[in-house]
């Protein structure tokens, strides 16, 4: 067993009683190094875009008579200047999601919906990328309780992963399907895969198989995370089977709402 650490404190109490309490210095440490992991991650991903932003504003700056060099240096402007937007839109989705009140209202939520929403918002990704998304064939009717909008983002995530992943030509589907009381949607890909090793870390922030491939596709390296953390907030979970060179399946496992209404609240109650 690990050596631990432990904060006690004695405090006398009336009646000649002592209160003693013990707080395990270990797991306090170790939260404060995964927030300033974080911190030193987000400021990273931060100065990349801004720094490629300033020395592409300078050098059209520097040639105001040099159209070519303009119409060179521009959409590459424009492209970092779109990257630090999507990486600003998921630092406030992930510190929405992660708050405890995210889900303090929960209403009655139609998955059939939250799919169809997420395809029609993925689709012009996939046109420009050459990829087909093919949507479930005949509704479900499956409800959950829950916020929509988290699990219309997760759901695009997962989509856009896809996408991402994938090469020209191929297909990406999604899937609806209940069983035993839990909602499954089903991300399916024929894309480059996974390895093995990495599959247990993928839903760590910022974790990255390959950093040049994510960046180049607007990845940035927080998708998976934010679906992690829409899925335990539902009570549900993520799980990932895949083949390197094959494609990857995610899998957004959900309790149903009704018979799932005890699950759900017990889940919640742990969390
Ligand atoms: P990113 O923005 O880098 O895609 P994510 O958190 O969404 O960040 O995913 C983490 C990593 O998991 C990615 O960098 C990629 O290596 C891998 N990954 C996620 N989805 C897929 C997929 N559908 N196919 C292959 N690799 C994937």
């Amino acid at each position: 067993a690990a050596v631990r650490d432990f904060d006690v404190r004695a405090a006398a109490l009336p009646g000649g009683r002592v209160l003693v309490t013990a707080e395990d210095l270990t797991v306090r440490r170790r939260s404060e190094q995964t927030r300033r992991d974080f911190t030193a991650n987000v400021s990273h991903e931060l100065k990349t875009p801004v720094g490629a932003i300033q020395l592409l504003a300078e050098t059209i700056a520097d040639n105001p008579d040099d159209p070519e060099m303009i119409a060179h240096f521009a959409p590459k402007l424009r492209r970092e200047a779109e990257r630090l937007s999507v990486l600003i839109q998921d630092l406030i989705d992930l510190s929405r999601f992660q708050d405890p009140e995210a889900l303090s209202t929960p209403v009655l939520v139609d998955i059939d919906e939250v799919v169809a929403v997420a395809l029609a918002r993925q689709e012009t990704v996939a046109q420009s990328s050459g990829i087909e998304l093919a949507g479930p064939r005949t509704p479900t009717g499956a409800q959950v309780w829950g916020n929509r909008d988290m699990l219309v983002t997760a759901v695009r995530n997962l989509l856009d992963n896809a996408v991402r992943y994938s090469d020209r030509g191929t297909r990406v589907s999604i899937g609806i399907s209940v069983e035993d009381d839990l909602v499954n949607i089903s991300v399916v890909d024929s894309g480059i895969g996974i390895p093995p090793a990495d599959q247990d870390r993928i839903f760590e922030r910022f974790y990255r198989v390959d950093p040049a491939r994510s960046r180049n596709t607007g990845g940035t390296g927080l998708g998976l995370s934010i679906v992690k953390h829409v899925a335990s907030d539902h009570g549900g979970t993520v799980t990932v089977w895949s083949r390197p060179g094959r494609g990857s399946t995610f899998t957004l496992v959900l309790p149903q709402a009704g018979e799932g209404d005890a699950a759900w609240s017990a889940a919640r109650a742990d969390g």
